[in-house]
């Protein structure tokens, strides 16, 4: 191998030849950016880099005058004699893995992903590559997703429940993704309302083609029975729920495998249902990549490294500021929170 030109540094990982970062959590000059999740997309780079299908949802995030070069999939080009190109990753819209090639050698960048088939977004492409850097959010055996269409069946099940004894049904989803993704896949079974901070990802969701259930802003709120209202975690804590009294209260997310974490938030219901890869489809893609060099940034990444290791992979992990999914969501960003 040559001599290392990707690495970690305080500000984020750093492609020296190129002289850019990748998804940087501190301002820098030239910041390629893999999606808009507010862990992985800050403000205050001087430019930014970006798939075209993330632009729109880049810009809704750190503002309309930041400036920003995008890329088709697949589209390269050359920056300081590093190939670089970005990839569907599945994860959200426009959510990209990053290939990047120098001196004959490639190494991929998955950011978060998923493999799962995901309506809202365009699916991950498996790439090869001497050297994978994954992301490990739910990188141990005990998160195995079963298919997001049983998953969307036992919510409308749920929500015809409420329905039928004149609750209405409040589903915590983080905002940017998620939310956007189960009004894609569950079937119409009523009234939808949802939190101010989904209406613009909606409209931008729906500008991009993509069809919705339809919904209402929970400022419209009529006394209603049997509607569903879709939140980010973090207004569970509010008193923005006392009106849809008589209710229940889920959350669709990952975490949702791990019971202590439903008790902990005093849910009525949780439903599995992950926007990143769970460990055997981690294990996949680093097989399908056919790297020899596997590096782990953020999850279970010390087990991860030692299961890699197992399997006769060099690894090692990388520490980073990103956290994965609804850890940094539960937050609501101020632009967003609802008057
Ligand atoms: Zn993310």
């Amino acid at each position: 191998m040559t001599k290392k030109w990707i690495y970690p540094t305080p500000q984020g990982l750093y492609c020296e030849p190129g002289d850019f970062f990748i998804d940087p959590w501190r301002p820098v000059a030239k910041a390629v950016i893999t999606h808009a999740h507010s862990d992985h997309a800050k403000r205050g780079s001087a430019s930014y880099l970006t798939a075209e299908e993330n632009e729109p949802l880049l810009r809704y995030r750190l503002g309309s005058d930041i400036s920003v070069q995008s890329l088709r999939w697949g589209e390269k080009i050359t920056i300081g004699g590093v190939k670089l190109s970005f990839h569907p990753a599945g994860h959200i819209r426009g959510s990209a893995q990053i290939r990047l090639e120098y001196k004959g050698e490639v190494w991929v960048i998955t950011g978060d992903y998923k493999r799962h088939e995901d309506p809202t977004t365009t699916s991950f492409e498996p790439i090869k590559a001497h050297g994978i850097i994954s992301e490990c959010t739910f990188g141990l055996p005990i998160y195995q997703w079963r298919s997001p269409q049983a998953v969307a069946e036992e919510i409308g099940n749920w929500w015809a429940a409420c329905a039928a004894v004149g609750k209405n049904a409040i589903l915590y989803a983080y905002a940017l993704g998620k939310a956007q993704r189960l009004l894609a896949l569950l079937p119409s079974l009523g009234p939808v309302y949802v939190h101010g901070s989904l209406i613009g990802l909606n409209q931008l969701y729906e500008a991009a083609g993509i069809s919705l259930l339809p919904w209402k802003p929970a400022s419209e709120w009529k006394k209603e029975e049997g509607a569903l209202i879709i939140a980010p975690p973090s207004a569970q804590k509010s008193r923005w729920l006392t009106r849809f009294e008589p209710h229940e209260e889920a959350q669709a997310s990952g975490w949702m495998a791990i019971r202590g974490r439903r008790r902990q938030r005093a849910l009525d219901r949780g439903f599995v249902l992950s926007d990143h890869a769970d460990f055997y489809q981690i294990l996949e893609t680093i097989r399908e990549s056919e790297a020899e060099k596997v590096i782990f940034t953020h999850g279970y990444t010390t087990q991860m490294v030692k299961i890699a290791r197992l399997y006769g992979y060099e690894a090692e992990e990388w520490r980073t500021a990103y956290v994965g999914e609804d850890d940094l969501t539960d937050t609501v960003e101020p632009s967003e929170a609802e008057p």
